[in-house]
């Protein structure tokens, strides 16, 4: 199982880039948190984790099969540091008025 303890000391580092689908998996169950989508077709966008766009199959297509190459998953804790690191914009359709 993912664990963000195994990262060091207990305090957990802003930002978390997803390189793998047990991650992902991993960052998807977390009730806090947002996931950040870089994409060179488009403008960064933060979800929250349980988002409808943001899903396995996408991951996948992005990550493991275009090994980055369009884009980039990350697992922020909070959307203020996402926007600041990466210029993030919360996503419509699961942001705050969603
Ligand atoms: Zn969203």
């Amino acid at each position: 199982m993912y664990a963000y303890s195994a990262c060091g000391g207990g305090d957990l580092s802003k930002s978390h880039e997803i390189l793998s689908m047990d991650e992902f998996r991993g960052v998807k169950a977390q009730p806090v948190g947002v996931v950040v989508v870089t994409d060179s077709a488009s403008e960064t966008k933060a979800h929250r984790t349980n988002c409808q766009w943001v899903t396995e199959e996408s991951f996948e297509k992005k990550v493991i099969e275009g090994r980055n190459k369009n884009g980039r998953y990350y697992f922020f804790l909070r959307l203020e540091d996402a926007a600041q690191e990466l210029g993030a914009r919360e996503c419509r359709s699961c942001g705050k008025t969603g």
